[in-house]
């Protein structure tokens, strides 16, 4: 049992305390029962104001959860690590479906916790690419979209479905929501396929440079890369370039490095692998968590600082530390406090919640 001597505010968004409630001796929110789970009592809350009746993990994905949050994480963690969902339920002796509603429940929240994190990006390079993954049935194409800021290595959107211009739409706008409205222009590098120049133009105009990475292979082998600039000239690239710390040519490897990453991460992306994608849905869920799992909880290897491994959040100054998965479901508790969020746009995003009203006076 938590040491629970200090009551959490009413977390409920409707409840409006009366003075008289919280004006007297007695806090707004008191003890009201235990909650017998089978790792003990846990303390239950009842706000008199609204009546309402909460424990501490009210709003998060450990809320009416039969196991232990340390075993929530864990499963969660094994599936981000590549580990196949039936090794996964055997080593935490859970049911396969028990596991798939976790990873649905612990998806949902992260890609909640994306939106509102990942804000305010400054970006000089950005790079698009598509993975291909498969579903279910052999001919089942699934691809899987992801555009990377290239200098901290933060993976800003996702969109899973189809090759097509409405994919190249989605993850272009989504990119662009991400980032901060910066005056230079943003470098997007991506592969000739044939939406992305028009779909560039048409969602961030002026404020970029296209540039597009063919390669031409034969025989498994790369014989040739072209390298062509699509929007823009020739005296911006390089002033771009120069800013970059990472690229001295246009080049998509940093992203294609991100699809190496997301192959080894889940099992239905791995090659040759007899788990499958059951749809884009599933694999979309799949892909939020991971999405989230990369940028704040896996230190990266090439954000090596001495002793020091950074996550990509903490190298675009988004959050201060490397965070748990605990962190970020745990953030979600109406009166959490979140001091490691850096960002000042972030911080808003999680709007008052910094700030803890005393219940106790
Ligand atoms: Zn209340």
């Amino acid at each position: 049992m938590h040491p629970t001597s200090t009551p959490p505010p009413c977390p409920f968004p409707d409840c409006r305390p009366t003075p008289s409630a919280g004006s007297s001796r007695r806090p707004t929110v008191i003890r009201h029962s235990l909650l017998r789970t089978q790792r003990g009592p846990r303390q239950r809350w009842r706000c008199r104001a609204c009546g309402g009746t909460f424990t501490a993990n009210h709003g998060t994905p450990y809320h009416r959860l039969r196991s232990s949050p340390a075993r929530f994480d864990r499963a969660v963690n094994m599936i981000v690590e590549g580990m196949c969902q039936a090794a996964a339920a055997r080593t935490e002796g859970i049911s396969v479906s028990t596991l798939r509603r976790w990873t649905e429940r612990a998806a949902q929240f992260a890609r909640e916790f994306h939106d509102r994190t990942i804000r305010n990006v400054e970006p000089i390079e950005i790079q698009i690419d598509e993975l291909r993954g498969h579903g279910r049935k052999k001919d089942d194409r699934l691809f899987v979209f992801a555009s990377l800021v290239v200098s901290p290595r933060l993976w800003i959107a996702n969109t899973v479905g189809r090759r097509t211009r409405r994919s190249c739409r989605l993850i272009l706008r989504e990119t662009r929501n991400r980032c901060a409205a910066v005056g230079r222009r943003a470098l997007i590098v991506t592969d000739p396929f044939k939406f992305y120049a028009p779909e560039v133009r048409k969602t961030w105009g002026r404020t970029s440079l296209h540039a597009e990475s063919g390669k031409i292979i034969r025989r498994n082998r790369i014989v040739r890369v072209n390298n062509e600039l699509v929007w823009g000239t020739e005296e911006q690239l390089e002033e771009v370039l120069e800013r970059c710390e990472d690229s001295k040519q246009v080049n998509t490897s940093f992203v294609e490095r991100l699809n190496l990453t997301m192959r080894r991460s889940l099992a239905c992306l791995h090659r040759r692998t007899s788990s499958a994608a059951r749809d884009a849905q599933t694999l979309g869920q799949k892909i939020d968590l991971l999405q989230c799992y990369y940028n704040f909880v896996r230190p990266h290897g090439s954000l090596k600082f001495g002793r020091e491994v950074r996550t990509p959040a903490q190298q675009a100054g988004l959050v201060s530390r490397r965070l748990r998965l605990r962190d970020i479901f745990m953030a979600f508790r109406p009166w959490a406090r979140v001091p490691w969020i850096v960002d000042e746009g972030v911080r808003k995003a999680w709007g008052a919640r910094d700030v803890c009203p005393d219940n106790n006076t």
